[in-house]
């Protein structure tokens, strides 16, 4: 009986577990924080090299970002695996990008064996710095994904979901500059701290008017040195999250306004300083649909997620809004498990999280080759991209 071409690619990946696994397990086991992901970065371009790949280090203006590509017979559709690796402060892989390198990794080595086959690019993305250091975001901003038609990945969870939306995000920082004085002459001074709490009660009030799935949570990180001193400086920062980058900037507007007003009351002088802006996930359907067809073939039910599951967000929403692009997810671990923990860091490199490492990367590969091989499968996927990213862009929020 004849093998099919889908069959090949899960047998090139059977092939490699090994090395997939290892390559998996010493990244978990040596966390680097993000943009510090240097043997992570060397680790998967080593292998990718052994396997024929084109490797790129530094890339696009990040010393640990990387491009792995990999030519097909003749000019074609580029399709990325992207690879996260970053760890987190104290908790090691308590994401478990440790897995995502791995399976993006065996993904783009798997499907390569059948490129000299199909026209198009394989290319292996090193996406470093994602909690919280928006890495994606600074590669787009530098022409990383200039050249990619299409871009997926998949991430540890403990559900198996496609079509998983996200939120648009930022980081806020407040300052407030006023006069030190000591407490005996207030008069004297000018409170930065005072400031800063006016900001966080006027921020309780315009908050009632945002809509649901608006989000702001803060910390002050600087109140003064001393009971007796009036403090000069005082500063805070704030996560906001939103529905979408529109709103997100909204709610950035009416915080400037609250920093003002606080500022007039106390007479103290506002600095506000936006990081950047992650903006909403837009997950491809007719892609997602793709996978999830690839996916039962090897034995994984995924589904939409449940109504009224909490979203975070990520530096993907950006690479969504700029290319097609599916981020979904496979289950490590059992659903008491939550993530950026400690039992999620054990999860990652446990016998299950091996298991779906291989899947997954088979899914990932047969996902790309379907794309590569099948060009109404592209024009659907484009199409659905278009048609969405104009009605994002017309304005509706
Ligand atoms: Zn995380
Ligand atoms: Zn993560």
């Amino acid at each position: 009986m004849e093998i099919s071409d889908k069959q090949i690619i899960q047998q090139e990946i059977d092939q490699v577990k090994e090395a997939l696994w290892e390559l998996s397990h010493k990244i978990h086991k040596n966390p680097e924080l993000g943009f510090q992901e240097e043997q992570a970065v060397k680790w998967q371009t080593e292998l990718l090299k052994q396997h024929g790949f084109h490797i790129q280090v530094p890339f696009a203006g990040l010393d640990t970002s990387y491009k792995a590509t990999f030519a097909g017979k003749g000019k074609g559709p580029k399709i990325a695996f992207l690879a996260e690796y970053d760890a987190l402060k104290g908790l090691g892989h308590a994401c478990g990008h440790n897995l995502i390198a791995a399976m993006s990794v065996g993904a783009a080595i798997g499907l390569s064996k059948l490129i000299h086959k199909l026209d198009g690019e394989i290319i292996v993305l090193g996406c470093p710095g994602e909690e919280g250091g928006k890495g994606k975001v600074i590669m787009l901003n530098n022409g990383g994904f200039d050249d990619i038609d299409f871009a997926m990945m998949i991430h540890p969870a403990t559900r198996n979901l496609i079509g998983r939306g996200g939120l648009a995000s930022s980081v806020l920082d407040v300052e407030f500059f006023g006069k030190a004085a000591h407490s005996k002459e207030p008069a004297e001074g000018i409170n930065a701290l005072t400031a800063i709490i006016n900001t966080f009660t006027g921020i309780d009030t315009v908050r009632q008017l945002w809509r649901d799935d608006s989000r702001i949570n803060g910390i002050i990180v600087s109140g003064g040195t001393a009971p007796n001193i009036i403090p000069e400086y005082a500063s805070a920062r704030f996560t906001v999250r939103a529905k979408t980058s529109k709103y997100l900037l909204k709610m950035i507007e009416d915080i400037k306004k609250v920093t003002e007003a606080a500022g007039l009351i106390t007479g103290a002088r506002p600095n506000v300083k936006v990081g950047l802006v992650s903006t909403e996930r837009y997950s491809n359907s007719v892609m997602g649909k793709t996978i999830q067809a690839n996916m039962k073939e090897l034995g994984i039910a995924m589904e939409y997620p449940p109504q009224g599951l909490a979203v975070g967000s990520s530096d993907f929403g950006n690479v969504s809004m700029t290319v097609p692009a599916i981020h979904e997810y496979l289950a490590i671990a059992p659903l008491s498990v939550k993530n950026h923990t400690k039992q999620m860091a054990e999860a990652a490199i446990s016998k299950d999280a091996d298991e779906v490492l291989i899947k997954g990367a088979k899914g990932l590969a047969m996902t790309g080759y379907d794309i590569l091989y099948n060009e109404d499968l592209r024009d659907q996927i484009r199409f659905e991209f278009q048609k969405t990213i104009t009605t994002l862009s017309s304005g509706q929020d």
